[in-house]
């Protein structure tokens, strides 16, 4: 009996020092980690009622009742420990990921209903199933039907324990077996010293082990390291928004010089030059052209990685598209010995729902890619379209007889900035920038992406997109094929407002070609004076990026003012696609990007200026 006692006593002051480290510690509170600390903290109790029981047993004649009360708590705490051991076992045996979905919300809430019932029942026969003690010099312990009962509990939640350790093995870390095995160990060990010496009780010790032994294996990730991972998370992706804000307004910084430049250079185009001159301005323009591209991109990636960039959806002539893309790549061919294939299906429908500017981005890059990398041979350009309850599903392929691509690197392809095969490309100018535009302008418009390459020989790349079809197009603008020269404006007084004199001096320029009268101001505040003292105008192009006043906020004072009716058209540098929508829903009448485009100058011009 005294070896007994002191085991339980060991047992007990071990189990409260493990209790001090354990709930001191900092830990993540998961299920695991809570189920374990019900565990540790029962097992302490259990370990003391079965100290008082002893002691009580021991004294039965004198405090009965007491002794009733600590004998039938014991039963309790047992039924209890070992109905959460049982839940512990099955929570770490099968696939947590699992249990925890909230498809099996459902499961969740029968296994939890059915443990409730099993443990109420349980409770119920040890608290009024007849228990009896025996008790001489030697020995002294309960029977009964209740501790009976508790015995074929006992062995039926073994069964259960051991049944999901066997059958999820491989799913869990092994170390996770540890404790069971375990326990089965100290309870055949346990069995046998009660055999030997009857006064021995090992049973709670056994589990006071097995609980310390749980304790190195259950998952309490560091809360410290968690907590610096999450700080180094939140200053990378500050640092990464920072980067994004960074990139857009470079994008909007350039784009500023970069109006003077292609503005300058159109309007010399048209000037009466020597030969070579003319040639270099349209050198110029080309240059510049290509730094637009690389600056649209950057503007375009840093979007996409903020989450900043929209798909914008209208109705649009999709064999517009075509045309423009075959203009374009056919003035990209240049002086290239390529022959350029085109064949679209006839039964696309002529008019499409969907982000028009970025369908046309996607198949431009594919086109402009396989000019770039085909020193010679040809370029096929195919759409098809697969109909299906009006819905256009658009098949393009773009194929050439190029450097082609190793297969190895195909997986590379749509990574941003990764330029393949260097020593060949050197030559040729590029970022590495498209393809993973286009990927995440596919990606978030549902549409896909093949590669087929034949190192050497060429390269396939085939996109499917997904367009509504619009049978009775409403918003869609067909472009007016008046030519240039004919457009004379003497008669119209244009304002432009612009804090930046030298695009003041583009925008005047190019707009000088139409003989209209131009006036410009360089802040929102000179526009509003200049309106409220009367002066009236044809049309106002307005930049909006201004310090103290912006354009938009410029254009709501105008509106404020009584009569003001004049045409207000957003002239800026903030130029992703979007942003017309944006600007027109400010209020504005139409948008021109910086640098400013001639014909879309004149698109502007016809439609304000001439229909009237
Ligand atoms: P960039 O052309 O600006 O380098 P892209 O993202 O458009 O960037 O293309 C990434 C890389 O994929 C290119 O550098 C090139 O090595 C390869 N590539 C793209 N298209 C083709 C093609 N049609 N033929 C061969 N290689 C290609």
């Amino acid at each position: 009996m005294q070896i007994g006692m002191s085991v339980i006593a060991c047992s007990f002051f071990y189990l409260v020092l493990l209790a001090i480290v354990y709930f001191n510690k900092r830990k993540v509170n998961t299920f695991e980690t809570r189920l374990y600390g019900i565990l540790l903290g029962l097992n302490i109790i259990g370990l003391f009622l079965e100290f008082i029981c002893c002691l009580t047993v021991r004294n039965l004649e004198l405090i009965p009742f007491i002794n009733m009360i600590f004998n039938r708590l014991y039963l309790v705490y047992f039924v209890t420990y070992i109905t959460i051991f049982t839940v512990y076992v099955y929570y770490v045996s099968f696939d947590k990921q699992k249990i925890n979905t909230t498809d099996s919300i459902d499961t969740k809430n029968k296994m939890r209903v059915t443990i409730s019932v099993i443990y109420a029942i349980s409770l119920f026969c040890v608290l009024f199933l007849p228990l009896y003690y025996y008790n001489d010099k030697n020995s002294v312990y309960s029977y009964g039907p209740a501790t009976n009962f508790l015995t074929i509990l006992c062995g039926i939640y073994m069964i259960i324990d051991l049944y999901c350790m066997l059958k999820n093995f491989q799913n869990i870390k092994t170390k996770k077996n540890i404790p069971l095995f375990a326990l089965l160990i100290f309870f055949v060990i346990a069995f046998i010293v009660r055999n030997v010496d009857p006064s021995i009780i090992l049973i709670n010790s056994s589990f006071a082990l097995v609980t310390a032994i749980m304790y190195f294996t259950i998952e309490n990730p560091d809360i410290k390291m968690i907590e610096q991972l999450n700080i180094a998370r939140d200053q990378a992706e500050k640092a990464n928004h920072a980067k994004s804000d960074f990139l857009s307004s470079m994008s909007h910084e350039i784009r500023t010089p970069l109006n003077a430049i292609v503005g300058f250079s159109q309007a010399l185009t048209e000037e009466d030059l020597p030969p070579q001159a003319k040639d270099e301005v349209k050198d110029i323009m080309m240059a510049s052209e290509t730094l637009l591209e690389i600056v649209n991109g950057i503007l375009d990636i840093s979007k996409i990685e903020a989450n900043k960039l929209e798909i914008v959806n209208t109705e649009y002539n999709f064999n517009l598209i075509l045309e423009e893309l075959v203009s374009l790549t056919k003035a990209r061919l240049g002086e290239k010995p390529l022959e350029f294939k085109y064949k679209f299906d006839p039964s696309i429908p002529p008019y499409l729902y969907g982000d028009k500017v970025r369908v046309k981005q996607i198949i431009l890059n594919l086109l402009t890619n396989a000019v770039k990398y085909t020193k010679e041979g040809w370029i096929s350009f195919e759409v098809n379209a697969i109909q299906k309850e009006g819905v256009c599903r658009l098949i393009i392929s773009v194929e050439d007889s190029g450097i082609g691509i190793k297969p190895e690197s195909i997986d590379k392809l749509f990574t941003k900035f990764e330029r393949l095969d260097i020593e060949k490309n050197n030559t040729i100018e590029g970022t590495g920038l498209g393809l993973a535009i286009t990927k995440k302008l596919l990606d978030l418009m549902g549409g896909q992406v093949v590669v087929q390459s034949v190192y050497g020989q060429g390269s396939k790349f085939t996109v499917a997109i997904d367009q509504r079809i619009v049978t009775n197009p409403t918003t869609v603008v067909e472009p007016t094929q008046v030519p240039i020269e004919n457009l004379d404006l003497s008669t119209m007084k244009i304002l432009i407002v612009d804090d930046n004199k030298i695009n003041l001096k583009v925008a005047s320029r190019l707009l000088s070609d139409y003989h209209c009268q131009i006036e410009t101001l360089e802040s929102g505040l000179e526009c509003i004076d200049k309106i409220k003292a009367g002066n009236t105008y044809n049309l106002i192009l307005m930049d909006d990026m201004m310090p103290k006043l912006s354009g938009v906020e410029t254009l709501h004072q105008l509106q404020q003012i009584p009569g003001f009716s004049i045409p207000t058209i957003a002239l800026t540098a903030n130029a992703i696609s979007g942003m017309k929508e944006k600007y027109l829903q400010e209020g504005f009448h139409d948008y021109l990007a910086k640098p400013i485009d001639k014909k879309e100058l004149y698109r502007v011009l016809t439609k304000f200026l001439v229909q009237k």
